[in-house]
């Protein structure tokens, strides 16, 4: 699972703090360059770090911490508090557009897991009762078209495509009307993927943005590549505004870094996390659940 090294060494840092009773100052001190050498090996963002470290060792040094009868514990909390805010406070939830049909726009470099993620969705939204449709507009790659009916068919999801057009904005339109026709109330819209961020990508996702109108763009990105997940989701969001990200390989053995530091980095939530290869894992992503699973 993510998080493990960095789970342990601030457990490691914690557990020498309890065991001294009273704090001083140094000892706050010692505790805070341990946490900040944890979370930069964890690859979080040297500035989100650097503030990080900052606001928790103010607080620590309060009266009421340094004075309370279990001043490690306070620590601790205070750490908990930080940790989760840092992830984005109370949590996100994905939103449905009030007027009643909700088309949500996957983005995402090739590999992350978009795909998948759109077929996780798809059964998450099932389980949520709504009435989802995929529409496949990666009009590069066939075999895209494929792996998505591929998904389709295990979620139990019908899949829109068009072989022949190259258009996605037509693709994704027509996708709509049909969806509505059915009965349908979401629309889950499989962008193109590329190696990287690229004007030619940027531009075709923004003329989808611009004209299909999703209610809600969500950007997936994979937690194994650390700092590059981060910054893709730093590009992605400038040129396309993105409503939220979907965190993927939470399973695997990230470091944690991108997990901790693309809420403050972009200013978007990380609304899901993927757990898991299988359509079934993807969790809601809650700050205060993972801050209390890193401290243990
Ligand atoms: P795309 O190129 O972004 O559409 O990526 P795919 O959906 O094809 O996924 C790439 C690989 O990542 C596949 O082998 C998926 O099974 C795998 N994958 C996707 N999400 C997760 C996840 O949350 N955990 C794990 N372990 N693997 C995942």
């Amino acid at each position: 699972m993510a998080f493990e090294s960095l789970s342990d060494k601030l457990q490691g840092t914690f557990k020498v703090l309890k065991n001294k009773g009273v704090l001083t100052e140094k000892d706050v001190d010692e505790a805070m360059r341990q946490v900040k050498l944890a979370l930069l090996e964890a690859d979080v963002n040297f500035k989100v770090v650097k503030e990080f470290v900052a606001d928790v060792k103010e607080k620590c040094l309060g009266e009421e911490v340094m004075k309370s009868l279990t001043p490690a514990q306070q620590v601790i909390k205070i750490v908990n508090g930080e940790l989760t805010d840092l992830m984005g406070g109370e949590g996100a939830k994905l939103e449905y557009d009030p007027a009643g049909f909700t088309v949500i726009m996957m983005a995402g470099l090739q590999g992350t897991g978009k795909t998948t993620t759109c077929g996780k969705l798809a059964n998450f939204l099932k389980e949520s009762g709504k009435k989802p449709m995929l529409c496949a507009c990666d009009v590069y790659r066939p075999a895209a078209i494929d792996q998505l009916e591929v998904v389709g068919k295990a979620v139990n999801t019908p899949v829109y495509t068009d072989r022949k057009s190259k258009d996605p904005v037509k693709i994704a339109k027509a996708a709509k009307k049909e969806a509505e026709l059915k009965g349908f109330n979401v629309l889950i819209v499989d962008t193109a993927g590329r190696l990287q961020i690229d004007e030619e990508l940027m531009a075709e996702l923004e003329n989808i943005k611009d004209k299909v109108k999703p209610y809600q763009i969500l950007l997936v990105v994979d937690a194994l590549t650390g700092q590059d997940a981060v910054n893709a989701a730093k590009g992605f969001n400038e040129r396309l505004a993105i409503d939220g990200i979907i965190m993927t390989k939470m399973d695997g053995d990230a470091r944690g870094g991108a997990a901790l530091s693309a809420r403050k980095v972009t200013g978007k939530p990380i609304l899901f996390m993927g757990t898991g290869e299988k359509y079934d894992a993807l969790e809601a992503f809650h700050p205060d659940r993972m801050a209390s699973r890193i401290l243990g």
